[in-house]
């Protein structure tokens, strides 16, 4: 059996990820928040190409919560290990920095960053030991050009980016590769509300993204003749910002 934990694989692109991994093999261990009933949805959709998950409801911000499911998962199959982890999991609290209050500030950062070291770090150990490991961190567009109204997102994700830059020098050696996506505007609950008619005509390509289209990179990346590409960031953006 392999397996792969994706954050926030209850909807929009983490389904997409979750689905595109279970037609290459994997069990999808599938992280959330809350919304059960649309992880339910993706375990189904899971089941339907062809492997199983299992729905890991918890904060990703939240330690405590986070190192006692994995460590509980490890203790559980002791001959098996998570080969593959995509930080997905995040959330976006836009407004001005002037007006901007610091839980919404330091929300978005913890959710990312501090999502990310959590779980993260306890998959390590075992990935280095198999000497193959897959990390794959949802950066974005915010996180290389920085967004006015998005100073909290921004920083979260050009910390994401700088964090997979150098966690990429340290497992290296032990044929653990980490990359990030940072996609432009893709078709998803979290883009919900953006005036898309208007911003289409900033985007070279005309058109929002599609979660599929996130995903493909995601399975690119994984794929074991991508072992030599490491501690890169691939934009997805139909020509957005390169
Ligand atoms: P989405 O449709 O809003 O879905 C967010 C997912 O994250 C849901 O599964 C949600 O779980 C989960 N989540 C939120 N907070 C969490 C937490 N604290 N712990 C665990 N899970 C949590 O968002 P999306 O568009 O798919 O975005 C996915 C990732 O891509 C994010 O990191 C986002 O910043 C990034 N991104 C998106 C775009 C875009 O245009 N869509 C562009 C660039 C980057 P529940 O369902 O339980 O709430």
């Amino acid at each position: 059996m392999k397996y792969a934990l994706v954050t926030g694989a209850s909807r929009g692109l983490g389904r997409a990820i979750a689905v595109r991994l279970a037609q290459m093999g994997y069990n999808i261990l599938i992280n959330y928040a809350g919304n059960t009933a649309a992880a339910e949805e993706t375990l189904r959709l899971v089941r339907e190409a062809g492997t199983d998950g299992e729905l890991w409801c918890f904060d990703v911000a939240d330690r405590e919560k986070a190192t006692a499911t994995i460590q509980a998962w490890q203790e559980a199959h002791e001959d098996e290990y998570i080969e593959v982890c995509v930080n997905n999991a995040g959330i976006r609290r836009d407004g001005v920095m002037a007006l901007m209050t610091f839980e919404d500030y330091t929300r978005v950062i913890d959710i990312t960053l501090q999502g990310f070291f959590n779980v993260t770090q306890p998959l390590l150990p075992a990935m280095q030991f198999h000497k193959f490991g897959r990390i794959i961190n949802m950066a974005s567009v915010s996180g290389i050009k920085g967004l006015p109204g998005q100073t909290n997102y921004s920083a979260a994700k050009g910390g994401i980016i700088a964090a997979t830059k150098a966690l990429a020098q340290e497992v290296a050696k032990k044929n653990v590769t980490v990359n990030a996506l940072a996609p432009g505007f893709i078709k998803t609950d979290m883009v919900e509300g953006l005036d898309e008619a208007s911003l289409k005509k900033t985007i070279p390509a005309g058109r929002f993204g599609q979660p599929e289209e996130v995903a493909e990179a995601v399975a690119f990346l994984v794929s074991p003749m991508a072992g030599y590409v490491t501690g890169n960031v691939i934009s997805i953006n139909g020509g957005l910002y390169t």
